[in-house]
């Protein structure tokens, strides 16, 4: 573990001096917002710095070096896997406060924003230009682009349209040292060198601060349509979903909840509920309005040849935000419901996906848990709330929990398709990754940033 210095009040002045007081929070009780995320893990901060020019990071980065204090990225603290929560004590670097669209570049189809921008107001920003940005994790107005750049976020229309990382053409970012880069292009294309932005997108605050990024936009979908298709059992379902994939449509989302869901949200189900409807299936279609008005038709037959018990249309936006609604309000919901809740992201092969969900009575029979499913069944992303009812029974859901993600592994599939590693999942990388592949990464964290000053603690720690 490395040893890290705590933050003097010499140590709180040079840093005040260097980059203005202004930037600084020391009021213990105004830290106390910074040293927690969206996950039920916390730890103490010592200072928070509220940053508002790429100067003020490279300083603060090269004082963290000078005496040896830990500094963790912080976009909107809307992580699920404790990635912004500083474990080691130090610095809370947040990006809220440097949230300008810079420029919205609609010849090239291009915008060029800083990281603390909310997700939402980039795609509002950009579609009053005639223009769309796809990423949309279910946090998207919470959430900020550098922490969607730094989890490489995904959401419903990653399905048709991939995840951030898709999206991000180039990055400005202050390297540990402090020293500062430019990685990726401009443009649609660009090989020269090794692919640095890729590197850093995704690295979880580990490897750089994002502090300026250039984002490809494509032109606005004309038209979109919904439609809801209820199924009674979880197996036909993702039978659906599967069927609706190999015969050759891309919806733009296809969404899932399940019957314990559905528990959760049913005051907003806008339509009656047949007694025997288990799964609730949101499908979605973009593109010109004669072509998606065909495509959700046959793609609801092919719901209904696939057990689904009814298919609903929802064309109107009122009746496609409302079923939205549902879909949203279940993540906030979920993690209320019970004393012990494991949110697990995994990802299995679009094949495989009806295979897996039909194994969830037996863990829930074996492990005393019980599983809420839902997410983005379209690539096979499964969001398992992993519940018990009583905190004795903790341990043994663990033991589950490990043997879920086991399974998933032997399937093909990946421990996490979204929320990332951070702290939460660290134990169960060596489960996924080689010890090689472990080792060559650490080396990478090692080369970028040799006195772990940056985000320590997360992903892996070093040896
Ligand atoms: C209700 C709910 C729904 C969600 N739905 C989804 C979903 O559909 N898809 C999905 O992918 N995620 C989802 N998430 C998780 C979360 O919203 C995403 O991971 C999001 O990208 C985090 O953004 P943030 O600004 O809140 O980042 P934070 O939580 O502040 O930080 C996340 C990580 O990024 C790093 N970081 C942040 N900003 C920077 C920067 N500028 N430079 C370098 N590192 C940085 C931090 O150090 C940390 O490791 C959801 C969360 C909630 C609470």
């Amino acid at each position: 573990m490395p040893e890290y210095t705590s933050l003097t009040p010499e140590i709180i002045q040079e840093v005040r001096e260097k980059l203005g007081s202004g930037c600084l929070i020391e009021d213990p009780e105004k830290i106390r917002d910074f040293e927690k995320d969206a996950s039920d893990l916390h730890h103490g901060a010592e200072l928070v710095i509220e940053a508002t020019s790429v100067e003020q990071i490279a300083e603060l980065l090269r004082l963290a070096n000078k005496y040896r204090f830990p500094v963790t990225p912080r976009g909107l603290g809307t992580g699920v896997a404790g990635g912004a929560v500083p474990l080691f004590g130090g610095v809370v670097l947040s990006l809220a406060k440097m949230n300008r669209i810079i420029s919205i570049e609609r010849e090239n189809l291009t915008a060029t924003v800083e990281p603390g921008l909310l997700n939402l107001d980039l795609k509002n920003a950009v579609q009053k230009e005639g223009l769309f940005y796809p990423p949309d994790p279910a946090s998207l107005d919470t959430c900020s682009i550098g922490g969607n750049a730094a989890t490489n976020a995904g959401g419903p229309s990653c399905v048709k349209y991939g995840t951030t990382k898709d999206y991000v053409l180039g990055i400005e970012a202050v390297l540990p040292s402090g020293k500062k880069i430019n990685a990726g292009v401009q443009t649609r294309k660009g090989v020269v060198g090794y692919d640095l932005l890729h590197l850093i997108v995704g690295s979880e605050g580990t490897l750089g601060v994002i502090t300026k990024l250039i984002l490809k936009l494509i032109p606005n979908p004309p038209a979109i349509t919904t439609m809801v298709a209820l199924f009674s059992r979880l197996t036909s379902a993702m039978e659906g979903v599967t069927n609706i994939l190999v015969r050759g449509h891309i919806p733009c989302a296809i969404e899932y909840l399940d019957r314990r869901c559905l528990d959760l949200v049913g005051d907003l189900l806008p339509y009656g509920e047949k007694k025997e409807t288990g799964v609730f299936l949101l499908v979605e279609a973009d593109g010109a309005p004669d072509v998606i008005g065909r495509e959700i038709e046959e793609m609801g037959t092919i719901c209904m040849e696939s057990g689904a018990l009814n298919v609903i249309m929802a064309p109107d936006s009122i009746k496609r935000s409302r079923m939205w609604e549902i879909r949203r309000e279940v993540a906030l919901r979920v993690e209320d419901h019970s004393p012990v809740y494991i949110p697990e992201d995994v990802v299995v092969p679009i094949g495989k996906i009806a295979e897996f969900v039909a194994c969830f009575p037996e863990f829930e029979r074996d492990f005393a848990m019980k599983i809420f499913s839902f997410g983005h069944a379209g690539d096979g992303n499964i969001h398992l709330n992993i519940t018990a009812e009583s905190e004795k029974e903790r341990q043994k859901v663990e033991e589950g929990v490990r043997l879920l993600l086991h399974k998933v592994i032997a399937m093909g599939g990946t421990i996490s398709g979204e929320h990332g590693i951070g702290i939460a999942k660290k134990p169960f990388l060596s489960m996924e990754l080689s010890g090689e592949s472990i080792r060559l990464q650490k080396e990478i964290k090692r080369i970028f940033d040799p006195l772990s000053i940056l985000n320590p603690g997360k992903i892996f720690d070093l040896d």
